[in-house]
């Protein structure tokens, strides 16, 4: 099995269900004493915020792309970026290195595809929301993605932000996202892209008829399966 380099920390919250998750598919997959050879490199997430708020991409890729090299040095066999929006120095990364980047979108798009749908909801930080870098990969795919209205849009990047990325879980939050999903599959959505890596806290399936695609767990499937190739 490959070993799985993860760029964490973005935020520690979902880095855990990356680590339980990757480990929970070994036990199941291989046997109960199996675990996945995984490198977690946990960033500083002070610093990638303050990327994010100067609009410096440049300083977020020179910084990523040097911890994911680090991981290469280390003996990881393919690269996980553990969050949605720093896909958005994915390019870069893949350029800094050798060793594929399994990219959240692309292992989203798959899923959506397969289980054939053409429009579908997004949620997200409002980079994720508002900015190409995502949306384009999976309306290239021929779907449709619909995103919440500017008020609900913020609202829903302040609780990502102020809250889940703190892992602060509250039933007021849970209620504010299923309110405006709910409204993107009234505007036509046939399911929803939980396009956070912290969401799966605080929605999922359970909470709604329509598909609900977790990107969190859909990432590390997509590593997992990648990790097993030419075992
Ligand atoms: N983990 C989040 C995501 O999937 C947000 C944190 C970040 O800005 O990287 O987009």
């Amino acid at each position: 099995m490959k070993t799985i380099g993860i760029l964490g920390g973005m935020s520690w919250v979902s880095s855990l269900h990356y680590y339980k998750w990757l480990n929970e598919l070994a036990q199941e997959q291989l046997g109960p004493v199996n675990e996945s050879k995984i490198l977690l490199n946990s960033l500083d997430w002070a610093k990638v915020k303050s990327f994010q708020a100067a609009d410096d991409w440049n300083g977020a890729s020179a910084y990523l792309s040097s911890e994911a090299q680090k991981l290469e040095q280390m003996g990881a066999g393919l690269i996980l970026i553990g969050t949605n929006t720093m896909h958005k120095v994915a390019k870069d990364i893949e350029a800094a290195t050798s060793i594929p980047l399994i990219h959240i979108a692309d292992a989203t798009a798959d899923a959506i595809s397969a289980a054939g749908l053409n429009s579908i909801a997004l949620l997200g930080t409002s980079f994720t929301m508002e900015q190409e870098f995502y949306k384009k990969r999976i309306e290239d795919r021929g779907i449709t993605v619909i995103v919440p209205e500017q008020e609900d849009r913020d609202r829903v990047n302040s609780i990502i932000f102020d809250e889940l990325c703190q892992n602060i879980i509250t039933e007021p939050s849970k209620a504010e996202y299923i309110r405006i999903c709910n409204d993107m599959l009234a505007r036509g959505a046939q399911g929803i892209i939980l396009g956070c890596t912290e969401i799966t806290c605080l929605i999922g399936q359970d909470d709604f008829t329509a598909p609900i695609f977790d990107t969190t767990r859909i990432h590390v499937e997509a590593a997992f399966k990648a990790a097993l190739e030419d075992n």
